[in-house]
């Protein structure tokens, strides 16, 4: 590795790039767990971080990945043999579905082209179809991370709600949460899986599951095993501003600090960014004569855009260049989509002048790989910025 000088571009759809005002409030010493000055931080977050759910019900924190927080969502709620619908949206998708197989659920998987989000018309034919009502949970991964496609979730409750049907609404915003419009209570969802590496701006290691009442009854009769993850005694325990285990103290500082920063900007304000700078990607995309892989204009997902590459070039060996050219990481093809795509994260601390570079760097990486472009994509891109 050569010498770098300025900023990397950590340009993956996440984790994203930590805010210096987040880092030090990282950085600040590490507090007993169990004194007052953390329960007083405790309390304080757990309402704190309601409104990035828009919710008013409990929020669970876990130190963990998001990927816990997947797992947590299903012991707490669900029974070995129940049945599960879920999407085939991509690879997050489907490592959802195989981890409630591992754990002993039936799950129906909706196939998908990787393209598409959740399909609410077809969820609402599963839902009539199920007569003896078997199903009972459904799980949708809002922001599809391997793909940049978002899924209507308040088409997915419309569903659920037309259908009459009781099955619980398992949600995964760990791409989404704090970027893209999100509702918790107006939308119905039951559980929403969380992460902070991505939309929060925090580093990897703290997930969440906000819950709704019908949740937590539910989490009374659910039989799946379950220790680490139980909701009951950390919500007991939290009550008094405490964990029943080591909570990341650390990472609870930067957390307040990061909501701090969202609400501080607004956080339609800090969708409406999100969307923007979407649409000057895709306006760069385009402009470049290449394909976004999204293919239903509702569903561009805000956090990131996936570009699909013509046959014949690797987009990994166009990431390599970047990489060692332009210090820039861009987000890999994942599964099935793996070398044909590159994913460029435009989420989190992020302003237009970042994404400007970014799009530079992309254009001047397709170069250097041979992919034939057209000229003016970058210029599109300014333009949508300039005139936002
Ligand atoms: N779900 C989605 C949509 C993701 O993007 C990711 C990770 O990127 C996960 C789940 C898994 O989370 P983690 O890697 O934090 O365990």
């Amino acid at each position: 590795m050569t010498s770098r000088t300025g900023r990397h571009f950590l340009q993956i759809p996440g984790p994203t790039n930590v805010p210096d005002q987040v880092l030090r409030a990282m950085s600040a010493p590490t507090i007993d767990h169990r004194g007052p000055e953390f329960a007083a931080l405790t309390v304080r977050l757990l309402d704190l971080i309601k409104p990035v759910f828009a919710t008013s019900g409990p929020v669970v924190i876990y130190p963990a990945s998001g990927t816990g927080a997947w797992e947590a969502a299903l012991v707490n709620t669900l029974s070995p043999g129940d049945r599960v619908l879920a999407f085939e949206t991509g690879h997050f998708a489907t490592l959802w579905r195989e981890m409630a197989g591992a754990l002993g659920l039936k799950v129906d998987f909706v196939p998908g082209d990787w393209r598409h989000g959740a399909d609410p018309e077809e969820l609402a034919r599963r839902l009539a179809a199920d007569t003896k009502r078997v199903i009972k949970a459904v799980c949708v991964v809002h922001n599809e991370t391997s793909t940049g496609v978002t899924s209507r979730i308040a088409d997915i409750r419309r569903a659920i709600d037309a259908a009459d049907h009781p099955a619980l609404l398992l949600v995964d915003t760990i791409s989404s949460l704090g970027s893209i419009d999100y509702r918790h209570d107006e939308w119905g969802v039951d559980v929403t899986v969380a992460g902070s590496q991505k939309g929060l701006m925090l580093p990897p290691g703290l997930s969440f599951n906000a819950v709704s009442e019908k949740a937590l009854v539910a989490s009374k009769s659910a039989r799946l095993k379950k220790s680490f993850w139980d909701w009951a005694p950390i919500i007991e325990a939290n009550k008094r501003g405490f964990f029943p285990y080591t909570p990341a103290t650390n990472l609870l500082y930067g957390l307040s600090e990061a909501l701090e920063m969202l609400y501080a900007e607004g956080l339609p304000e800090v969708y409406a960014r999100h969307t923007r700078h979407s649409a000057a990607t895709r306006a760069a995309v385009v402009g470049w004569g290449l394909e976004v892989l999204c293919a239903d204009e509702r569903e561009h997902s805000g956090s990131l855009t996936a570009v699909l590459l013509p046959d014949g070039h690797d987009a990994d060996h166009v990431r390599k260049i970047i990489l060692e050219r332009f210090d820039m990481s861009l987000g890999a093809g994942l599964g099935r989509l793996s070398g044909r795509i590159f994913r460029i994260g435009h989420l989190g601390h992020f302003n237009d002048l970042t994404l400007a570079g970014t799009l530079a760097g992309v254009r001047m990486g397709l170069d250097l790989a041979g992919v034939r472009v057209e000229p003016g994509g970058l210029g599109a891109a300014l333009e949508v910025l300039r005139d936002a």
